[in-house]
């Protein structure tokens, strides 16, 4: 059913639409802390029925098509942001034996045993001992004391310790989160971003790569030499290492207005990529800014659901 029902709503030509997925990790089993995080049993299963249902492309042959009006019916891509290990551990075996092609934007400064900042906190609560955590002298008054004797109230500490410190400046934060492991006494984990060889394993095997900064700041408070450096480097790094352009590239957090805005578009365009993703929901249609594709993945892991919700997803561009 689902291919008759996409071919009109989603048509080849001017009138097509590109439906972007957007990923983060492939985890080895479900986790409780990270339910918004796909495990392998759902990623191939997604992986099957997208690729039973869509036409999905590299995004950058995706984009070229978009702006030529020469997308196919049912057109798709995949994307993967920020560079975790899983991503060449799980994800690429999975991507491969569906046949399907996946565009990495890799935050270049975690690389070979970098870790970001929200998951130092994560990680930390993760490995906490005590039944109840205690920020105050870590954090003044930012933070308070959470109970964290079970999963569910784990979850609840590190929703709200991330919600409280996401929009600090980015030296704060990474700081705090350091301070906080600190406090908690727990050693955190070097292995969980990619090394340099696992990003060009992925490159050779067929994947693309695109930039996504190198520290991973909300673009949109940064000032402009900041920004500029930020995008310009990470680009710079992995043309580097994988030894070719790199002209895709995805803003941060993603959310226009919020995590980037003109400025951080204009810098992008300047900067030689040809196209940039961001997290608003959506479709890209021929009206579309390439410098601000939308993407969504839909959360629900039961087929039908899925399908719909990306139904829903396409009809939202009508
Ligand atoms: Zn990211």
């Amino acid at each position: 059913m689902w291919p008759p029902l996409l071919n009109a709503i989603s048509p080849a030509g001017e009138r097509a639409r590109l439906s972007t997925l957007i990923f983060h990790r492939v985890l080895p089993a479900p986790d409780p802390l990270l339910p918004w995080e796909v495990d392998v049993a759902t990623f191939d299963h997604i992986c099957s029925w997208v690729s039973q249902w869509f036409n999905v492309l590299p995004l950058d042959d995706a984009v070229d098509r978009l702006a030529q009006g020469r997308l196919p019916a049912r057109a798709m891509t995949i994307t993967f942001d920020d560079g975790y290990e899983d991503n060449h551990r799980h994800a690429l075996p999975i991507l491969k034996r569906h046949g399907l092609m996946a565009t990495f934007f890799v935050a270049t400064g975690f690389l070979d045993g970098g870790r970001m900042w929200n998951d130092s906190f994560i990680e930390s609560i993760r490995r906490a001992t005590d039944p109840v955590i205690d920020l105050r002298s870590a954090a003044g008054d930012l933070l308070g004391r959470f109970p964290v004797g079970s999963a569910a109230t784990r979850r609840a500490a590190i929703d709200a310790v991330l919600a409280l410190t996401k929009y600090l400046p980015l030296d704060d934060r990474v700081a705090l989160s350091l301070r906080f492991a600190e406090e908690l006494g727990v050693d955190l984990p070097d292995d969980l971003m990619m090394r340099s060889e696992q990003v060009l394993a992925l490159r050779r095997a067929g994947m693309q790569i695109g930039a996504h900064t190198v520290s991973h700041p909300i673009l949109a408070r940064l000032d402009v030499d900041s920004a500029r450096r930020e995008i310009e480097q990470s680009k710079e790094t992995l043309e580097n290492l994988l030894g070719e352009p790199v002209t895709l590239f995805a803003y941060p957090n993603g959310r226009s207005g919020t995590d980037y805005d003109d400025q951080s578009v204009s810098l992008v365009r300047d900067a030689g990529f040809k196209a940039a993703v961001s997290t608003d929901r959506g479709v890209g249609t021929s009206d579309s800014d390439l410098f601000q594709l939308p993407r969504f993945t839909p959360w629900d892991r039961s087929k039908l659901r899925f399908g719909f919700r990306l139904v829903d997803n396409l009809r939202r561009a009508a």
